[in-house]
């Protein structure tokens, strides 16, 4: 039985006896682990009031090889989670997290990349870094990236099924079974589909594909699908100027102020770019629901974000 040292985020505590807990925390080298903590619920604990959920923890803890739990010894906090306190929908926010933390990784299984991604999340929700209006659309990167990570990235550049390149700009069904979007042909035999609008799924296209251009990740997923990506992306960018600057030189002088044309650009599509990501949300909850089996018990709270 070796004693192991970690980081990890605390996302569950759950009374075991008079005076222990049983904790599940997401550590940057073991991932997912469920430890007993001997003496958490005593007045002076050992654990000092770290084992709080969603608070960023040094532990150190015995790892039994078997199916047996592991014995936590030590936990540090680092950081403690305090929307709590201050916004409930921050609080909402990071719960979320936990949760999908806590369902979608399994047991053991570490992914050093997620962690971080998730540490830096919850320090951002947690602070006044992000905007109460941007919660929900850092919450749909996270899930995203996450998605990523665990090999769980839709196909969004060609049919999932056939391998057809997307040529029309209509609406597109995208298949929850088949994990991507589908060509006319292919729809009809998949079941369990939801409907895209092009705007939506440009949106989603420039949020994964500017996030691949930011990192270089090993996961094939991601590779995968990069470069093809990242032209899809540039394309529709180039396309969407040329109509911007169109639309513009009809009632622009020769010489437009270059922040005053920005402005209008981003007032422009401001409407545009909420409708893209409440539908872009609902979709990637329906696809999250679907790989788990079961609707994540957060969603209901997530509303207003
Ligand atoms: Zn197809």
């Amino acid at each position: 039985m070796a004693a192991e040292k970690t980081t990890g985020i605390v996302l569950r505590v759950i009374p075991f006896s008079e005076t222990s807990c049983i904790v599940t925390l997401f550590t940057r080298d073991f991932g997912k682990i469920t430890t007993m903590a001997k003496g958490a619920r005593r007045p002076k604990s050992p654990f000092e009031a770290a084992l709080d959920v969603l608070a960023l923890c040094r532990i150190v803890f015995l790892n039994k090889n078997s199916d047996a739990m592991g014995l936590l010894t030590e936990a540090k906090l680092e950081r403690r989670f305090r929307s709590a306190t201050r916004s409930l929908d921050r609080l909402y926010a990071g719960y979320y997290i936990v949760e999908l933390l806590n369902s979608l990784t399994d047991d053991g299984d570490p992914h050093p990349e997620l962690f971080e991604l998730s540490t830096q999340l919850i320090q951002q929700i947690d602070s006044t870094e992000i905007s109460e209006d941007e919660v929900g659309l850092t919450l749909l990167k996270y899930e995203l990236r996450m998605l990523g990570f665990l090999g769980h990235l839709p196909m969004l550049t060609k049919c999932v099924s056939c391998g057809r390149e997307k040529t029309t700009i209509a609406r597109v069904s995208f298949g929850l079974n088949a994990g991507g979007i589908l060509c006319g042909s292919c729809r009809g035999s998949e079941s369990n589909i939801v409907s895209l609008s092009p705007e939506g799924l440009q949106f989603l296209l420039e949020i994964v594909g500017g996030q691949i251009g930011e990192q270089s990740q090993n996961s094939d997923n991601w590779n995968g699908q990069r470069q093809e990506l990242l032209s899809v992306v540039d394309n529709q960018k180039l396309q969407r100027e040329i109509e911007v600057r169109d639309s513009f030189s009809a009632e622009t002088d020769e010489s437009p102020d270059a922040d005053n044309t920005e402005l209008m650009e981003s007032d422009a599509t401001g409407t545009e770019a909420d409708r893209c990501l409440k539908e872009v949300r609902r979709l990637i909850h329906k696809y999250i629901t679907h790989l788990l089996g079961f609707q994540p018990k957060l969603y209901k709270f997530l509303g207003n974000l």
